[in-house]
Order: C-alpha cells, then sequence, then structure tokens
C-alpha cells in the first residue's frame, strides 16, 4: 500500500481520506465497510480492519475506495509472498492466512446457496472444504506479451509480472526464455505444462510470427508448439487461427491413472492435484450401480464420465468442442473402456432429444461459469433423472441453478467445496441433487 502526497492534511488525516473499517470481506478480497450506512468496498482491507482510504467510485447503490494506510491490521494478514500482489490482481486473496482463505470460499458457497439456491446452511450435508498447494498448481497459463509476459492488472492495464508464483518452475523458465528470443509480433502464449514438466506451447500474434525455432524450445520442456492467429476481438486466450509449428500436436495429461492426449483447445483442468479428489467425490456422489445409465454433460475430453464408467453399464458424454470429443475418444479406446459414447454438440440442443437422458439414473453437469440453464434443467426434471452431480466453478450460478431443480422438486443433499484456484477468489463446488419419485414432473 502506498502513501499519497498530494492529498492535504485535514484533522490528523490527509483531506479526502476517510477510515473505515471492515465487517466482513469478499471473496475477491475487497472489506466490506459502511460509510454513512453506504456499502464501500475496499479491498485488501480485512474483516476487523481499519484503515485511512480515499473514494475512488461512488454510484448509488455503493462505493469504492482504495486502501491507503493500514491503521489496524487483523490477525489473519500475512504479507503478500508476491511482489506485483497490489497491482496484479490475479491472486485477489493473497494477503490473508491460508486459513482464512479456505474459510472466505466456504462462506462464499453457503451464502450464495442460501440467498440465491433456497438452501439455508444446516439443510444439505456440507463437506469441509478441500485445499492444496498454494503455488505452482497450475498446469496451464494465459499471458500477455508487451516486451514482457504479464497479465491484465488491478487497474484494467497490462502488468508486467515475472515469475508467477501460481506457475510451474517449468512453465516459469519456459516463459523466460521465450522472453529473451522476443520473437517479432508476439501477443501472448498459453503454456500447458503437464505431470511430467512436458510443455504445449501455443504463441499467439496479431499478423506474422517471427521465426521460432522449437528445436531450441525443446531444451525447455517444449514437446508440441503452435501459433495463433488472434481474431480481432478476441474473447478468450484461444480465439483464432491455430496452426501447428512444431513436436506433437498433442500433449499428454494424467489424472486419477487415466491418461489423455490434448489438443490445444481441449479443456482439462488446471490444478491438477484437487481435479483428482473433486472427480473421485463426484463419482461417489453418483452412487452408480453396475446397471446403471449416467450422462456426462459438459464432459471435455471425459475424465468424469470415463472414470464413472468403471461403476456404472453405460455412460454417454456430450461436449461442445469437436477437438476434446476425438481426445475423449481416443482415451477411451487407449483405456479399454467400452461402455461409453461421446458426441460433440451443445448440451442444451442434444440431451433434451436423446434417448440416453429418458434411460439415465445419473447426470453429471459441469458447464462453464454461466451455468446450465432452464432448458437443459428442464428436460432433466422432466425424465425424472434421479440424481444430479453439479460441479461447478461459480456458486452464484451453480445457487441459480440448484433453486430451478429445487423447485422441480429435487433435494439438495451433498455440498463440497474444493479450493481449485488458491490465492484466487475463485471457488469450485461439487453437490449431489436427488429426487427419488418421478411422478411429480408434470408440471
Ligand atoms: N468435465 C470436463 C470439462 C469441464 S469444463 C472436465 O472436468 O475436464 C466445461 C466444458 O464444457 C468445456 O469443455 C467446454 O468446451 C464445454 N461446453 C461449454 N458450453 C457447452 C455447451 N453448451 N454444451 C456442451 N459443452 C459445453
Amino acid at each position: 500500500m502506498y502513501y499519497d502526497s498530494n492529498i492535504s492534511k485535514q484533522d490528523g488525516m490527509k483531506m479526502d481520506q476517510i477510515r473505515l473499517t471492515a465487517e466482513n470481506e469478499t471473496i475477491q478480497g475487497d472489506g466490506v465497510c459502511r460509510l454513512d450506512g453506504k456499502v464501500t468496498f475496499v479491498w485488501g482491507l480485512l474483516s476487523g480492519e481499519t484503515g485511512l482510504c480515499v473514494l475512488e467510485k461512488q454510484d448509488k447503490k455503493m462505493n469504492h475506495a482504495r486502501l491507503i494506510e493500514l491503521e489496524k491490521a487483523s490477525n489473519h494478514r500475512i504479507l503478500p509472498v508476491c511482489p506485483y500482489h497490489d497491482v496484479c490482481g490475479g491472486c485477489a486473496l493473497g494477503h490473508m492466512t491460508r486459513e482464512r482463505e479456505l474459510a472466505i470460499k466456504e462462506q462464499r458457497v453457503m451464502e450464495c446457496l442460501g440467498r440465491l439456491g433456497n438452501s439455508p446452511k444446516g439443510s444439505y450435508h456440507l463437506e469441509p472444504i478441500t485445499g492444496g498447494e498454494r503455488e505452482a498448481y497450475r498446469g496451464k497459463v494465459e499471458v500477455i506479451y508487451r516486451n514482457g509476459f504479464g497479465y491484465v492488472g488491478r487497474n484494467g492495464k497490462f502488468c508486467l509480472v515475472k515469475n508467477c508464483l501460481l506457475m510451474k518452475p517449468e512453465t516459469r523458465r519456459l516463459l523466460d526464455a521465450i522472453e529473451k528470443m522476443n520473437p517479432q509480433g508476439l501477443r501472448g502464449a498459453v503454456i500447458r505444462t503437464n505431470y511430467r514438466g512436458e510443455s504445449m506451447l501455443v504463441l499467439s500474434h496479431d499478423g506474422k510470427l517471427g521465426k521460432v525455432k522449437g528445436e531450441a524450445l525443446a531444451e525447455y520442456g517444449v514437446t508440441s508448439l503452435w501459433a495463433l492467429k488472434q481474431k480481432p476481438r478476441m474473447t478468450h486466450a484461444l480465439d483464432g487461427e491455430i496452426t501447428h509449428l512444431w513436436g506433437a500436436t498433442t500433449i499428454e495429461e494424467e489424472i486419477c491413472g487415466l491418461t489423455f492426449k490434448l489438443s490445444p483447445k481441449s479443456f482439462f483442468q488446471i490444478n491438477r492435484d484437487i481435479a483428482a479428489k473433486l472427480y473421485t467425490k463426484a463419482v461417489s456422489l453418483a452412487g452408480l450401480k453396475s446397471r446403471e445409465t449416467a450422462i456426462d454433460a459438459y464432459c471435455g475430453v471425459g475424465t468424469i464420465g470415463m472414470l464413472a464408467a468403471g461403476a456404472a453399464g453405460q455412460v454417454f458424454g456430450v461436449e461442445l468442442i469437436p477437438d476434446a470429443v476425438e481426445d475423449a475418444k481416443l482415451a477411451a479406446k487407449k483405456h479399454g473402456i467400452e461402455n461409453i459414447d461421446f458426441v460433440a454438440g451443445r448440451c442444451e440442443v442434444i440431451l433434451p432429444k436423446d434417448e440416453a437422458l429418458k434411460k439415465a439414473s445419473v447426470i453429471f453437469l459441469d458447464p462453464p461459469r454461466k451455468g446450465c440453464g432452464r432448458e437443459l434443467l428442464d428436460a432433466i426434471a422432466k425424465v425424472g433423472i434421479p440424481r444430479v452431480v453439479y460441479v461447478s466453478c461459480d456458486p452464484a450460478t451453480l445457487a441459480r441453478d440448484v433453486a430451478i431443480m429445487k423447485e422441480w422438486g429435487y433435494t439438495l443433499t451433498n455440498v463440497a467445496p474444493y479450493d481449485m484456484f488458491p490465492q484466487t477468489g475463485h471457488v469450485e463446488t461439487v453437490v449431489l441433487l436427488s429426487r427419488e419419485k418421478v411422478d411429480d414432473c408434470n408440471r
């Protein structure tokens, strides 16, 4: 935190400064304070802390203020290990103890389920949050290049970050090597570093990429090299035209004893250790019996479905990205898993029309942040699938979808939060919703 010397003195404080005390904090690391009754967020102020702040943004409902000087510190405060913590914004919770971080994440899940999911605390079985390593856990990173690698910072502008501690050491070494090469036209990189320390590297550019030699990068663990011509108004890091430059076209990943060959656009969980625990929980919550049919919706490369196939009669996976479906089919074949089929398309379009939906005893839902939405959930409830195992990366959309299923007579029985992205403002959750009877489904 820095001191703003342009502000002139008044009553022991600098002019324009206000003294705020946080009553609570959000999962984004914002201290929740009150200024004349109005909620005022101060990033970096922990619950119980007092600090001198300046107002930055005010609207009808809330204010945002910036912490200038901490006057009273919480026992939960730690010195962030990363020198970029205040400016980068990626690790919103790096200034608090691990205990506090886990408590906030658990609280966020409960709050959303209570407020938006019509499921107050105590109405379901809550498992304690599962956490893991706080650093070097990211198997995939997406970085911007502007004469050095970095991220979009807290102020919305590029922020150079040397040695991001969330990355694996192999990824960091590779980024350093690329920086030294400084290829012409480079705008960013997406790197997936696998369980063996090998990397798939996608170098993005906005026109023409200067020469990059795969052999030179192989020294830093690169086994697969791609170039991506970014779309003018790209919506995500791999939005554009992708060309294979050198090495293999896929990279192998391993989880729960299964290996997958991944294409650049195939989704694979970023934190392998926590994902393995989460998948195991999802499959155990499903309570599959050997004759039952299960659907793996939003299946990616089929991780959950393939793990469930060992316990189920038949599994049916649906995924939007065709490359991921191809990767899934190859993995199933390689592992000799014969009771699983995959199809490419949108779950909300394919599943309501599909026969498998009527037969299923369990559906796994693992949607992106926006959740599943009504179309698919209504179709699930209408055919009366008895068990729904929902894996979510956003407690708010999870809770919204839980409320929809509750309207249909489902009960939220189990909730298990996972700290998949330590230090950041994200939390993953697995829940089980069940409904015994199917005769009340003709709403
Ligand atoms: N269950 C997988 C993937 C989860 S991520 C795993 O754990 O690895 C969510 C996946 O949903 C991504 O692979 C994404 O491509 C896919 N997806 C996004 N929208 C979709 C839709 N409408 N229908 C089907 N799949 C979708």
